[in-house]
């Protein structure tokens, strides 16, 4: 399908591809790879060519489910020989937050190229290490945003960007479900780096970042509505945040692991536009204060896949607002939103100049 032009890593249909496809190894078998597994057998330009797992039945299910050559199925421990095999271009790192940065230096030590799940790591500190290991091995990494090739999502950046309705004032922006399982590694601080700010909170950031093509100059913030201590004794519940940009714009979010939200709205001096749902997997309903947004509801990891894939077979530079620098300015400012939630206090964002 063709995506709004705003989209501003499509590669020219002059570049022919002639069937070749970009070869993947996802690293990390659980439930959002079962998703990207979904996305990779609908893409055009990449497949599932090989594995990285701990876990015997779960390598013979996607062996035969994308056959799979034995020789392209890993475990954590020798994943390294992945260095000398030239049917993977790129590793998928799927895994727990905190193993994100383990495994990406090690990709890029192999000489493979990666995408990292969100949130890049659980530090500023870790995507640092993560940029340079990359660097230094003349791979490209890219952070798994998925709405950066969504057809809803592509509007509403271009409606904030271009002041379509005038100069956006005021975002609301929010993501909540309900998690409820005691065992799940998102409740360890250790292995996740933080509640459902680090983990879907991140949409919310992002939508504000892109649809104002501004960073946010300073946050407060305040964890709750608390409900549960016992099961949330590690990591936030519940948390809101307000951000304020150059422009003057406010905005206001919550993320959630106990409240179902999912919605996007934003008021601009002639109009507004909204999404709702928004953020989680769709599919998204769109409107503007002059009618309807309609766009087909697309396989988000397909395009995601295939767009980077396509850059990556035409040995262009992945765009800067899906890298490394862009996880990296996202973690800097989830820890200025915990800070401000822990100290009751306004914290500033340090500023970047990227394109966003
Ligand atoms: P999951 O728990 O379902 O899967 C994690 C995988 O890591 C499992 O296969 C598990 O066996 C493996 N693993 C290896 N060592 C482990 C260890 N020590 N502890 C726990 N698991 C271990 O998690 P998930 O929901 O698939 O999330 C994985 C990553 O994907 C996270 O970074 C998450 O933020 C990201 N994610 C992104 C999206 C998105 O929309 N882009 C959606 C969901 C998850």
């Amino acid at each position: 399908m063709t995506l709004p032009n705003f989209v501003n890593f499509s590669i020219p249909d002059s570049i022919r591809f002639e069937g070749k496809k970009l070869n993947m190894a996802i690293c990390g078998l659980g439930r959002y790879a079962d998703i990207l597994a979904n996305g990779l057998e609908a893409a055009q330009y990449c497949q599932v060519a090989g594995i990285v797992t701990g876990t015997a039945t779960k390598a013979e299910k996607w062996k035969k489910r994308f056959n799979i050559r034995q020789k392209n199925i890993y475990n954590y421990q020798n994943f390294d020989e992945i260095k000398n095999n030239k049917d993977i271009d790129l590793v998928y790192v799927v895994l727990p937050n905190s193993m994100h940065k383990d495994f990406v230096i090690r990709a890029a030590k192999a000489g493979k190229h990666v995408i990292v799940e969100k949130p890049m790591a659980t530090s500023v500190e870790d995507c640092r290490e993560m940029i340079n290991a990359c660097k230094k091995a003349g791979i490209q990494l890219a952070v798994g945003y998925r709405l950066h090739t969504e057809p809803f999502h592509l509007e509403i950046k271009r409606l904030g960007q271009e002041k379509v309705f005038g100069q956006v004032r005021l975002i609301e922006s929010s993501l909540g479900y309900v998690s409820g399982d005691p065992t799940e590694w998102r409740l360890r601080k250790e292995m996740s780096g933080g509640g459902p700010l680090m983990d879907i909170g991140l949409y919310c950031i992002q939508s504000c970042r892109y649809v104002s093509g501004e960073e946010p100059v300073s946050v407060t913030a305040q964890f709750g509505p608390v409900t549960n201590k016992k099961l949330f004794s590690d990591v936030e519940e519940s948390i809101t945040w307000q951000f304020e940009f150059p422009s003057g714009l406010v905005s206001n979010s919550s993320s959630s692991y106990n409240c179902k939200i999912d919605r996007f709205f934003a008021s601009a001096d002639e109009g507004s536009f909204e999404l709702n749902p928004a953020l989680g997997y769709g599919p998204y309903k769109g409107k503007t204060s002059q009618g309807d947004l309609n766009f087909p509801t697309i396989n988000q990891q397909a395009t995601q896949c295939d767009e980077i894939a396509k850059v990556l077979l035409a040995n262009k530079q992945l765009p800067v607002h899906i890298s490394g620098e862009e996880g990296i300015q996202d973690m800097r400012i989830l820890h200025a939103i915990y800070e401000a939630a822990e100290t009751g206090k306004k914290v500033t964002i340090p500023q970047i100049h990227h394109p966003l």
